[in-house]
């Protein structure tokens, strides 16, 4: 049952990609903000339930559920995708850690799209906190940076991660709006621009209580490992749409076994997969352009908006398994 809902949802999406996202790819490349139109699209679709319970249509907790849908969507725009994946990490918090205060309140309007989540996870990067959360007689207070908030003014509920004076990970729902103590400062992007992209600094910003999540141990090595398969699909997206664009090509083969690699890494081998995603994207985008030839450096062409993009799988949610594995593949042997 689960496999036939996904598999709708699937199709929905490529539909979607290439019926929507990719006529307007190149449009919204250049502008500041993807349309609302198109998450709205994404909504009606039944999409952003992918990571709610099944009573909302949703497929659970399984991570890989989002995955496939996130491939087909990167293949029409990157940008959209890349925005709606920030959506599903909060609809899982509010799923499955939250307690039934905050879960009867946003989970079903989360599900329908409603309500639509980014994430503001500073607070688990590794060394001394950058986002700190400390407790007050009615709440929280935050304190600190997320360098790297995307969807601002697309998103509705920013999923945030802090670090206690004891070292734990406060997990809090704070709306994604201007409010007192909030500095919000727009990062520019030489690829997905459009996914609005912003540093925020908090000081002294109030959180009450009721938008409590959770608190946990700060796990530095696995913290997000659930999510790295996900956003690997981000990378084969890009891969994908490039294959397309050359026609029938070794790199078809390459996809279908980077995919594969992905749905079957475990552990330590799941950076490395997601590092062999890139490193596709990477070459099927700089072949796109080689084969294009020099119209393809112009600003209208999807080639070196690809070969943007694919620069941006390289670094966006990296993690040092990542970063290693890429380094090792693009620096030559001596
Ligand atoms: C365009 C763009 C948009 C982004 N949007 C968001 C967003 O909406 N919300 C958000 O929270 N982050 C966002 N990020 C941050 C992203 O998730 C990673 O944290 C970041 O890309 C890692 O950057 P870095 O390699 O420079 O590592 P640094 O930030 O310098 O961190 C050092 C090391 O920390 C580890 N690390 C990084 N992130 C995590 C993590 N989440 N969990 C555990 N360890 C980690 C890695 O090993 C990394 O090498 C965005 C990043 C980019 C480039």
């Amino acid at each position: 049952m689960a496999g036939e809902l996904l598999a709708g949802y699937i199709a929905q999406a490529r539909l979607l990609a290439d019926e929507v996202l990719f006529p307007a790819a190149m449009a919204v490349d250049r502008s500041d903000s993807v349309p609302v139109s198109h998450f709205d699209r994404l909504a009606e679709a039944g999409l952003y339930a992918l990571a709610g319970p099944a009573e909302a249509g949703g497929l659970g907790a399984d991570p890989s559920a989002v995955g496939p849908v996130l491939e087909a969507l990167a293949g029409g725009c990157l940008a959209t995708a890349f925005v709606f994946a920030q959506h599903h990490p909060l609809v899982r918090m509010l799923n499955c850690e939250a307690g039934p205060e905050l879960r009867d309140r946003w989970l079903e309007p989360a599900c329908r799209g409603e309500v639509r989540g980014g994430l503001a996870l500073a607070g688990v990067l590794p060394g001394p906190p950058k986002l700190r959360a400390e407790p007050t007689a009615d709440g929280w207070r935050l304190d600190g940076t997320s360098p790297w908030v995307t969807g601002w003014g697309r998103v509705d509920l920013l999923r945030v991660a802090a670090r206690t004076a004891d070292g734990r990970i406060a997990s809090l729902v704070v709306d994604a709006v201007d409010q007192p103590g909030l500095t919000v400062t727009r990062q520019r992007l030489v690829a997905v621009d459009a996914s609005a992209t912003v540093n925020l600094q908090f000081e002294r910003v109030i959180v009450p209580a009721d938008r409590f999540a959770s608190i946990g141990p700060h796990d530095e090595a696995g913290y997000g490992i659930t999510n790295l398969r996900a956003q690997g699909s981000l990378a084969l997206g890009v891969a994908g749409r490039c294959c397309t664009l050359l026609g029938s090509s070794p790199f078809d083969d390459e996809l279908a076994a980077c995919r594969q690699a992905l749905d079957e890494a475990e552990g330590d081998a799941v950076p490395v997969a997601r590092a062999g995603a890139s490193e596709l994207a990477l070459r099927a985008a700089a072949a796109l352009v080689v084969a294009v030839g020099s119209r393809s450096i112009l600003l209208e062409e999807h080639a070196q908006r690809l070969a943007r993009e694919a620069l941006f799988t390289l670094v966006f949610a990296s993690r040092e398994g990542i970063r290693r594995s890429l380094l090792a593949r693009l620096t030559p042997r001596p």
